[in-house]
């Protein structure tokens, strides 16, 4: 008796034991080409041609690339010069810019995760949607540096502005209302 399939579009994770898990997903015949393409170019490397060893090399690949455009994570970072008025610690004082070596080891310091940890020590575990939080804010006279940024998912990153600013006079950049989604405590009430 034929076991049933899923449907053919779509992909399937399954963990299978500790560690380890079944992907399975449909390709078109362009991506086959690739993987066939991958497979001869890796043949010294990977000598059986392993799937799961070339989409894992595909995806860090993939991720450092997504993390270089997302966060100027650059492999040869760019010394700041002592010139254009930067401060001592590279960054322009009073400027909201943050510098890309301010972002990088922000962002490798918190782990590309959210960095808000709640007081009873759990600690967020977003890694989609990140932003750049001032610790004390920009107009408090919080500097971007890398004491002074931490990582943030939307949610916190706005949640820690109106705990700071106050609910009523917190607009978030490019909005005119209030912020209506924050945490789960004030998300069931009205906005
Ligand atoms: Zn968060």
């Amino acid at each position: 008796m034929p076991v049933a399939q899923p449907p053919a579009h779509r992909p399937v994770i399954a963990p299978l034991a500790p560690q380890r898990y079944k992907v399975q997903f449909t390709a078109n015949a362009e991506t086959h080409e690739k993987l066939l393409r991958a497979q001869e170019l890796l043949r010294s490397q990977i000598p059986d041609g392993d799937v799961g060893e070339i989409v894992d090399r595909a995806l860090t690949a993939l991720l450092n690339n997504l993390t270089k455009r997302k966060f100027a994570a650059t492999e040869r970072p760019r010394e700041s010069g002592p010139d254009r008025s930067r401060g001592k610690r590279g960054t322009v004082p009073r400027s909201r810019h943050i510098p890309a070596e301010v972002k990088r080891t922000v962002w490798a310091r918190d782990g590309g995760q959210c960095a808000f940890v709640a007081h009873d020590g759990w600690r967020c575990t977003e890694r989609a949607f990140l932003e750049f939080h001032h610790v004390v804010p920009h107009c408090a006279g919080g500097e971007a540096t890398v004491e002074n940024m931490e990582l943030r998912c939307r949610a916190h990153n706005g949640f820690e502005a109106e705990m700071f600013f106050g609910r009523r006079n917190y607009r978030p950049r490019g909005t005119d209302g209030d912020v209506s989604v924050m945490t789960s405590s004030n998300r069931s009430g009205p906005s």
